[in-house]
């Protein structure tokens, strides 16, 4: 943990005034004054304690300011300009400040505008849970203000409090859109707050944290705030003798149901120009009255979770290499907290995300991680996509890709809520890494079809181990995906294939219905052997491959749905057989006899 902060403070960038230059057109600029706080304040030439006095000002003098580093402000008093010691003014903007407010936390995109009318244009996209500062309103509109981006939201979209966002909040702009990202919510639904602050010298800090009478957590709580004042504090005396320092420490407090809650602390440590965060999340089972340890929280599919961690900080940037710091390590999910929608994770500036975006939260819903929480039942049934065992179930899946028709398919069954199988070949999931990952983002299953498309049967036992191991590792690699299913080319397996499976933990798919697709290359043709096919329990083969093959699917699936096919996965379907799934073992469809019964 102090290592990590080290380090932290090392990459410590300004994380405020983001907004570039891009906006421009839109601009409305916004203007400091600074009131001289007590006793008189100097007018210096140039920005430093021995810079020569200009003149010296009195309590209550109004200055303009030009420019704000943190610690020196340049400022305008009638005709002359010179520099003054922020912390001895005191700052407002030219505008009027009503509020804080917030979107809605549920994954909408609020169109903020440029004037009070739903017509007008869209001056930038905020993503859900953002936090604006509210500096006006009329009947029906709040005016809002990003960075130096003024716009205006419909008063249904925004929730204002008179919360503190102590902290602030961070945004980033490129041409078309301004995301802001919420770091610090007013929310304390439990607990006491309790307060600690004070000056000494060169360094203050004020640090608010919850009491929550549970002793793991009060105990944590209690050793980090420790830690972290004391790693400022040392901070400040070895490495900047003279400035002065300061320590917020805000929280948030949350009830996520009868058993779960969620704390996290998020302190800013200033020094001059310089900033740098530090978070501390805790996850409480207040049931058991116990924190919940990272392994339990993400208690399988851990791959899985860094995959979803890493979609989110990647979307956080314009482009890929913006700066971006590497792909997040297994450590990194200790910094996740139990949301409203999902984990939380928050990641200090320079670590994952760049430096000049400043601290970010990256939010991964509970539906993508379903798979990966020890949560309870209770709890995660919520999340869980539901497939009714008493309605009939189909098994699509597709050999031979991931190719350029992957997509369209995967598209088409994302808008059916549908899922599939694709049994992809290993040595083409390199050319088709993207079109990988959009594949598992949705749901679907992804197999091993081998690295060469052998024929199985006729190799080696080392040369099959070979094939599946090369294939799991690259998919699980590119997509975070665990590999549960063979489905061996040309449908050969023989003793080999079934104990080399059986050890690498693997069940063998084959199928009931071929469509022929590869032989035949039309779309009707291909269509109406699925429609034939459709039968509950049946595995239905095909190969993403070809477009007339995209095309039925495209035409299949609405069809499906609508005579009542739940589209599932291999795995959705067998999880249904009355003896569970067996590794080494193969399947060609799931017969209703063996069905489980619930
Ligand atoms: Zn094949």
């Amino acid at each position: 943990m102090m290592k990590k902060l080290i380090a932290c403070l090392l990459l410590a960038a300004l994380l405020l005034s983001l907004l570039p230059a891009a906006l421009a057109a839109q601009e409305t600029k916004i203007t400091y004054t600074g009131t001289v706080k007590e006793g008189s304040l100097h007018l210096r030439k140039t920005p430093s304690a021995t810079g020569k006095v200009l003149n010296t000002y009195k309590k209550g003098t109004q200055v303009d300011i030009l420019e704000n580093d943190g610690t020196w402000c340049k400022v305008q008093i009638g005709k002359r300009t010179g520099y003054m010691m922020a912390s001895y003014l005191e700052i407002k903007a030219n505008y009027p400040h009503v509020g804080w407010g917030a979107t809605k936390d549920d994954g909408t995109v609020i169109n903020v505008r440029s004037e009070e009318s739903a017509g007008a244009s869209i001056l930038y996209k905020a993503m859900s849970g953002g936090v604006f500062e509210v500096t006006g309103e009329s009947k029906d509109w709040y005016q809002v203000r990003v960075g130096d981006q003024f716009g205006y939201l419909e008063k249904s979209a925004l929730t204002v409090t008179d919360g503190e966002f102590a902290l602030g909040f961070s945004a980033k702009a490129d041409q078309n859109s301004v995301t802001v990202a919420r770091m610090h919510s007013a929310l304390r639904e439990i607990g006491s707050p309790m307060t600690m602050s004070r000056a000494e010298g060169d360094f203050t800090f004020s640090i608010t944290y919850p009491d929550l009478g549970i002793e793991a957590a009060d105990s944590e709580i209690s050793r980090w705030t420790q830690q972290i004042r004391m790693l400022f504090e040392t901070d400040l005396r070895q490495n900047h003798p003279g400035s002065q320092g300061s320590l917020t420490v805000e929280y948030q407090a949350l009830k996520i149901n009868s058993r779960y809650e969620s704390v996290t602390l998020m302190g800013e440590y200033k020094v001059g120009s310089l900033s740098a965060e530090a978070f501390l999340t805790l996850n409480i089972d207040a049931q058991e009255g116990a924190l919940i340890p990272t392994a339990s929280l993400f208690a399988r599919n851990t791959p899985w979770a860094l995959f979803c961690l890493e979609s989110g900080i990647s979307s956080l940037m314009s482009t890929p290499t913006d700066g971006y710091a590497g792909k997040p390590a297994a450590d990194w999910l200790q910094y996740a907290a139990l949301g409203r929608t999902g984990l939380e994770f928050y990641l200090p500036a320079g670590r994952y995300v760049p430096a000049a975006l400043g601290s970010r939260k990256v939010d991964v819903t509970y539906f993508q991680l379903a798979d990966c929480l020890g949560l309870d039942d209770a709890f995660m049934a919520q999340y869980r996509r539901v497939i009714d065992p008493a309605k009939p179930m189909l098994a699509l899946t597709f050999d031979d890709g991931p190719s350029e028709e992957t997509d369209k398919i995967v598209s088409v069954l994302a808008q059916y809520n549908a899922r599939a199988t694709f049994c992809v070949i290993g040595n083409k999931v390199e050319s088709f890494s993207d079109v990988l990952k959009r594949t598992v983002a949705h749901g679907n299953e992804i197999a091993s079809h081998t690295w060469t498309h052998p024929h199985l049967d006729q190799l080696s036992v080392a040369s099959i181990r070979s094939q599946l191991s090369r294939t799991s590792a690259i998919v699980q690699e590119v997509s975070g995906f665990e590999i549960k299913a063979l489905r061996p080319p040309y449908g050969a397996v023989n003793k080999n294939v079934r104990n080399v499976c059986k050890d690498q933990g693997l069940f063998i798919i084959t199928w009931n219905i071929d469509t022929l697709d590869w032989k035949n290359r039309n779309t009707n043709k291909t269509y109406n052997a699925i429609v034939k096919g459709a039968k509950n329990g049946n595995i239905i083969l095909m190969h993403d491959l070809y477009s007339t093959t995209a095309a039925a699917v495209e035409k299949a699936v609405p069809v499906l749905v609508e005579k009542g096919f739940q589209l599932v996965t291999v795995s959705e379907l067998l999880a249904y057989h009355k003896d569970g799934i067996k590794t080494g073992t193969v399947y060609s469809n799931l017969d209703p006899k063996n069905m489980k019964t619930e």
